[in-house]
């Protein structure tokens, strides 16, 4: 299966910031056959604007994150639905940013997961990963699986196994310390064991945490990791093109 790479974008950008990324991704690709499926995932607010730009070319598009409520008066809320509306291919679920800075739970990861399945076509890309602290206390492998449990063990997999798992170490995020490919590779395997247990044998699993162009290839070359959720190298078209060429 091909490897699956997706930029995060955050909310790094700006509405005309994320469209000038969005262009110079276009303009810049370089001219190689292309072995990785490629996504972003701009702000909410350059969405649209961003799926208008990637249309017709090898980027596909996601969302950050999305509400479980249904279309209705939801305040600030983004439904599935409008993101189906907009072509997306992809949302993030339980980023660890959502959770530390909006208090969301593995309860409420598996309730947008859910909706996610029955309402929508979408792929999910749902994050899991320890802290440092649970790392070192060697409870990495722990916390992950309770995570995976408390959000997947009542999902119904559909026939496509269309979910995507990203594992994202905390302690990796945005600090420039990079799991080795070899933590990553551990991990992903006891994933992909557990994954195993379920029944759900085609989930992707995606290693996140500080990837850069240098680390990207040794990354790749592991056989349990599937692809990238690349931050905030993600956010200068050359360093990503770089990583999926990587
Ligand atoms: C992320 O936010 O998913 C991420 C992995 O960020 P970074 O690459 O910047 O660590």
């Amino acid at each position: 299966m091909k490897k699956l790479i997706i930029g995060n974008w955050k909310m790094a950008l700006g509405y005309e910031e994320s469209l000038r990324l969005a262009e110079n991704l276009v303009l810049s690709q370089p001219y190689k056959p292309l072995s990785a499926e490629v996504a972003v995932c701009p702000s909410f607010v350059a969405l649209p604007s961003v799926a208008n730009i990637l249309e017709g070319t090898a980027i596909f598009w996601g969302a950050q994150d999305a509400t479980q409520f249904e279309p209705g008066p939801v305040t600030g809320g983004t439904s599935l639905e409008s993101l189906v509306e907009l072509d997306c291919r992809y949302v993030i679920l339980g980023h660890s940013e959502r959770r530390q800075l909006f208090g969301e739970t593995d309860e409420l990861v598996r309730d947008k997961l859910r909706a996610t399945l029955e309402r929508t076509n979408l792929i999910p890309v749902v994050c899991v990963g320890e802290t440092l602290a649970e790392r070192e206390a060697g409870r990495a492998e722990e916390t992950v699986l309770g995570q995976l449990k408390a959000i997947l063990t009542s999902i119904v997999m559909p026939a496509d196994h269309r979910v995507v798992l990203a594992y994202e170490p905390i302690w990796a995020i945005g600090t420039g310390k990079t799991s080795t490919p070899e933590q990553a590779e551990a991990m992903h395997s006891f994933i992909r064991q557990f994954l195993g247990t379920l029944g759900f044998n085609g989930v992707r699993i995606l290693y996140g945490g500080s990837v850069k162009p240098e680390n990207a290839g040794k990354l790749l070359s592991r056989p349990n990791i599937d692809g990238l959720l690349v931050g905030g190298a993600s956010l200068s078209a050359s360093s990503f093109w770089s990583i999926v060429f990587a």
